[in-house]
């Protein structure tokens, strides 16, 4: 099989042109990164290239190294926030492999030893604390 076309009106897309609101943590030339609304633990960040592709398969490989170097320093930071015991980084591929949202984008989740995850896009978080963990986040990324 190869990738389905591009949909510039997916909902990440639509976040990067500022048409739909974002917990953002942090933002560079190439890349952006905001609070996932459907947590898996408190803290889950996303991270995504501002360049469009459905997933790590299509996407052009100059966009990997600034993508890769935004995730670790969000996870770097996540960590240092949540005072994590691990950090989880996960990124799915087509719905097969679980991905929802069709473009390109990194989980990052603080994991404490004997906590487990919330289900993968389950409950909607309330907007104050993402706010307050957001707010974590950025006051760790200075
Ligand atoms: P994936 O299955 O890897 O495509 O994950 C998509 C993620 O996006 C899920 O964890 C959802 O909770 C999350 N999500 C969906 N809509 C939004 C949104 N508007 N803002 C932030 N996160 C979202």
């Amino acid at each position: 099989m190869t990738s389905p076309a591009y949909d510039a009106n997916n909902i990440f897309a639509k976040i990067l042109k500022g048409e739909i609101p974002s917990y953002r943590i942090y933002e560079d030339e190439h890349t952006v990164a905001f609070m996932d609304v459907m947590p898996q633990a408190p803290g889950h960040t996303l991270v995504l290239p501002k360049s469009p592709s459905r997933n790590l398969l299509d996407a052009d490989p100059s966009v990997l190294p600034n993508l890769i170097t935004t995730v670790q320093k969000v996870a770097v930071a996540i960590q240092e926030a949540f005072d994590a015991d691990g950090v989880y980084i996960a990124q799915f591929n087509e719905p097969a492999a679980g991905q929802t949202v069709f473009h390109l984008h990194f989980h990052i989740i603080p994991r404490h030893e004997g906590i487990a995850l919330k289900p993968h896009s389950g409950k909607m978080e309330d907007g104050t604390v993402l706010a307050e963990n957001a707010k974590k986040i950025i006051e760790a990324l200075r």
